[in-house]
């Protein structure tokens, strides 16, 4: 998808967030909504999304994305807490060319350690049981 694609109202994360798919919610508020990300690269990967229809980091709002850090900040804090990471990344990807699969804008939160390499990106789709034990660890910790 090219950087100034209109947004496409029939992606994922749009039928998320307008509950026309099943996500493992983490945390929600009138902004901004996180999840956990069904092909995670690691256990506890997880995503941040904004409620406004945007595509990518170039065209949000400049207060959407604020929100957007606001709730990567809060929920980051949580994984860490939950799975004791010594390490947290956050990306984001702008484009089909950096590798954006989902047109809707989205930060990803993962922990990471010392010596463990991620897995590939959205290629396995993880155990639903797995995800949902993990998913309690971290509400827990918000
Ligand atoms: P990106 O390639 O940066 O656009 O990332 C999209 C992410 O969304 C990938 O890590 C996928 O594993 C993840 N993903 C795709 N479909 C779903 C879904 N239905 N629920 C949760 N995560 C998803």
């Amino acid at each position: 998808m090219k950087l100034d694609e209109p947004y496409n109202n029939e992606n994922i994360f749009a039928k998320i967030l307008r509950g026309d798919l099943p996500a493992i919610k983490l945390y929600e508020d009138d902004t901004t909504l996180a999840f956990m990300d069904i092909m995670p690269q690691i256990e506890g990967h997880c995503l941040v999304i904004c409620k406004e229809p945007a595509t990518n980091l170039l065209t949000v709002s400049p207060q959407a994305a604020q929100d957007i850090i606001c709730t990567t900040q809060l929920v980051a804090g949580a994984v860490q807490n939950a799975l004791t990471a010594p390490g947290i990344m956050i990306a984001q990807l702008s484009g089909s060319a950096a590798g954006q699969t989902v047109p809707h804008i989205h930060m990803h939160i993962l922990p990471r350690y010392n010596g463990i390499e991620l897995a590939f990106h959205a290629q396995a789709v993880a155990d639903m049981n797995e995800l949902e034990a993990v998913a309690a660890k971290i509400r827990a910790a918000l």
